[in-house]
């Protein structure tokens, strides 16, 4: 069969199953299954392809049109352009998340020059965003997850990206994964993207979502904004003055966190960044 075929055959099978892009999907699996750029595909429109590559892109067809996620078939994701590697026992990184990223970095960038930033990411997962600050920031993170599984994939990605030297990773739950550690008072930036859906919307995810990502990065409790609470009190005492915690939010929840924050007295007016679909996604906190 040819590949013009195959692509056309796999984007019918997959519409007809309520996937959302249908021939994108089939295009970017059989270019990963022939470790080729998507271009490929288009300049070999009529060459045929061996009996057990279409065997395999099979497989990869039907398992997508069972909504298991295209960065679980192909164990990556890109984000901050940055490639990196997961599997079902980690988040796939989220475009909305560049945010978060994007206004620590800048937070970093305006204070003293050259010095080495030290931070925690809370609830690493695949260590996208411990990496990505690694990768442009002279930092030293310590980053944590509960789950020893999403560990060895964001050490993987560190090694991978060449700043494991930056990054120390610990498991724990929240900040018990730091006991021992000494660094009360001594962190410069907090940052986290915590699960913060709420059980009735979590209901609503899409499949693809639901069914196949870890609910223990998702499941934010009934309320979907559990963890922000521990995580304010504990940047209360970890954080150095003046230094930053920085959190993910769900849509919605900018005045609830704000209310969280207050309640504290040790930060200054929380500032609110929205995410490149205009929505209010990341609260910074200064401590005071
Ligand atoms: N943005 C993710 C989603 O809605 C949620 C990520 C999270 O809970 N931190 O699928």
């Amino acid at each position: 069969m040819k590949i013009k075929e195959l692509v056309f055959r796999a984007a019918d099978y997959l519409a007809k199953h309520n996937i959302s892009s249908p021939r994108l999907d089939a295009e970017v699996l059989l270019s990963y299954l022939l470790k080729k750029e998507r271009i490929f595909l288009y300049l070999n429109w009529d060459s045929v392809l061996q009996k057990d590559t279409i065997d395999i892109f099979r497989k990869l067809v039907l398992k997508r049109s069972k909504h298991v996620p295209i960065a679980y078939l192909t164990g990556h994701k890109e984000f901050m352009s940055i490639d990196f590697e997961v599997n079902e026992k980690v988040l796939i990184p989220r475009p909305e998340t560049e945010a978060l990223i994007e206004a620590t970095l800048s937070r970093m960038l305006s204070g003293q020059p050259n010095r080495e930033w030290t931070a925690i990411d809370m609830g690493t997962g695949c260590g996208n965003i411990a990496v990505a600050i690694a990768k442009s920031q002279n930092v030293r993170i310590y980053a944590s997850d509960i789950s020893e599984d999403a560990l060895s994939v964001s050490k993987k990605n560190a090694k991978k990206n060449k700043v494991e030297k930056s990054i120390r990773f610990l498991c724990g739950d929240l900040f018990k994964a730091f006991n021992g550690l000494n660094l009360s008072g001594k962190i410069d930036f907090i940052v986290s993207n915590p699960p913060y859906v709420s059980s009735a919307d979590f209901e609503e995810l899409p499949a693809d979502v639901k069914q196949y990502e870890p609910g223990i990065a998702l499941d934010g409790g009934v309320s979907g904004i559990d963890f922000y609470p521990e995580l304010i009190k504990g940047a209360e005492e970890f954080l150095k003055p003046h230094g930053f915690l920085i959190m993910e939010i769900g849509y919605g929840q900018a005045e609830e966190i704000k209310k969280l924050v207050s309640l504290r007295k040790s930060f200054l007016e929380p500032e609110i960044v929205m995410d490149y679909g205009r929505i209010e996604r990341v609260v910074i906190c200064a401590k005071i």
